[in-house]
């Protein structure tokens, strides 16, 4: 008898998933579900969609007829309600029940709602699918003052948004600068020049405490805890993303922040694996649990868990060894964060020059992260010394010169 797939979430994790299966396993039974209303599309173009730089067309990945082609079951607009990982069944909004022999969660996060008054004011964004693409580059396009809270990698997007709509906008970020977890502020500070080129002014030591609105329940304005005003009729907010699990609830399934999986992308109940953002997964880089949200990551997840889905769960085929990398394209110099550049117990970073700087962080001797501004060139060295696990202790400095050459370092680690 043929098995029979079930992949919670189109997005790139659940649909390199469902093409894996299907090339593994030509009779199997492949049905893919997702509650948004179109097929796969490009989640890292839709910021470039907003711009208004970019049509439309070249963020779709996949049409309906691609998984037709692959005689893949794409469900659209179904939201999946519960599991019942005893039965092997999984049910809809709609009542749909459809059963399983492995069960595949890729289904990733939403973002987090900002805590305060007034929070669901029209022309407050949030941003995660095209669909809010499509409304924030409606209200941008036509906002004259704008207003972006969360110092992360999607909040810049916002504010990149804003300079490129000619939205005049304050960025409300907490302490002394942008992502201050991963650059310290001398490296943020080439970040804030380059968003005040655009037209974005950083404001630090802010946030939000409440949105005023006008008539028509419309924001008009943001104040943030030190009781200053900011006007706006574009709000971007990206604090977070809470992970799209409570259809989960009835099972024994280990969440949390994300689903508990090993290194094989196995959940701790059997015959269910977890992809992409929506995991909490054995690292073995870093040799702790870690999560990753990025793109290459989710796929490379999406890939690994389709090869186990179709091999016997006691005998993975296939295991996620992975340095994830994300990089930012809005101003004119290049920048690119690696690996887990947030962890670690220790820190080396050089600033080269106005927009050239280097972070790499250290875990008990080994690379494990890091940010590049400027100058891209060492990514591969750092990248292949995180995952040769290559001791750097005594040899920081190397990291930090121009140029990296990795032979130097496993030379010194064989004395
Ligand atoms: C604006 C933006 C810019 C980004 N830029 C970059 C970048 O430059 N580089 C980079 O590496 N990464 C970037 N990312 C992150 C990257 O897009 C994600 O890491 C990646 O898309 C995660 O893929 P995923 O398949 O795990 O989850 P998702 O793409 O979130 O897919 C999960 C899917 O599951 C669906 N779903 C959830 N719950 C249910 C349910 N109960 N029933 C049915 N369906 C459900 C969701 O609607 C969604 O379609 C960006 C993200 C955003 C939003």
């Amino acid at each position: 008898m043929s098995s029979s797939y079930v992949i919670i979430g189109d997005g790139i994790a659940g649909s390199s998933a469902a093409e894996t299966v299907r090339e593994a396993d030509p009779d199997a039974s492949v049905t893919v579900i997702t509650d948004e209303g179109e097929a796969l599309y490009n989640r890292i173009l839709i910021k470039e969609f907003a711009k208004g730089k970019l049509p439309a067309a070249p963020v779709s990945i996949h049409d309906p007829d691609w998984y037709a082609e692959r005689d893949i079951n794409l469900q659209l607009n179904t939201h999946v309600t519960t599991v019942d990982a005893d039965a092997h069944e999984v049910h809809t909004h709609a009542g749909d029940v459809y059963e399983y022999d492995k069960l595949l969660v890729a289904t990733g996060g939403t973002p987090t709602q900002l805590p305060v008054e007034n929070a669901n004011a029209e022309g407050i964004h949030h941003f995660w699918t095209f669909e809010d693409a499509r409304a924030i580059k409606e209200n941008a396009g036509r906002a004259e003052k704008g207003v972006v809270v969360g110092a992360g990698l999607l909040g810049i997007d916002l504010a990149a948004i804003c300079g490129a709509q000619d939205v005049e906008a304050h960025y409300l970020m907490r302490g002394e600068c942008w992502w201050r977890y991963a650059l310290s502020k001398e490296g943020a500070d080439i970040i804030h020049d380059a968003l005040r080129e655009k037209g974005v002014t950083p404001v630090f030591d802010s946030g939000v405490d409440h949105f005023e609105t006008d008539d028509e329940g419309h924001v008009s304005a943001a104040v943030d805890p030190n009781g200053d005003r900011y006007e706006a009729t574009f709000v971007g907010a990206a604090i977070g993303l809470d992970f799209n699990t409570e259809f989960l609830q009835d099972t024994d399934l280990v969440i949390e922040n994300g689903i508990h999986t090993d290194e094989h992308m196995r959940t701790n109940v059997e015959d269910i694996y977890a992809a992409g953002d929506i995991t909490q997964f054995h690292d073995v880089l870093l040799g702790e649990r870690a999560q990753n949200g990025a793109w290459g990551s989710a796929k490379e997840q999406g890939s690994v868990a389709g090869q186990n889905m179709v091999a016997d769960w006691d005998e993975p085929a296939e295991t996620f060894e992975w340095v994830s990398s994300y990089s930012i394209t809005h101003f004119d110099f290049p920048f690119l964060s690696f690996g887990h550049p947030t962890l670690g117990d220790n820190t080396v970073e050089r600033k080269y020059s106005d927009t050239e700087w280097r972070r790499v962080a250290i875990k008990d001797g080994q690379v494990i992260g890091g940010v590049l501004i400027g100058d891209l060139a060492p990514q591969s060295a750092l990248k292949q010394l995180a995952r040769d696990q290559v001791d750097v202790r005594g040899q920081e400095e190397l990291l930090l010169a121009e140029s990296i050459d990795v032979d130097q370092f496993e030379a010194v680690e064989a004395e």
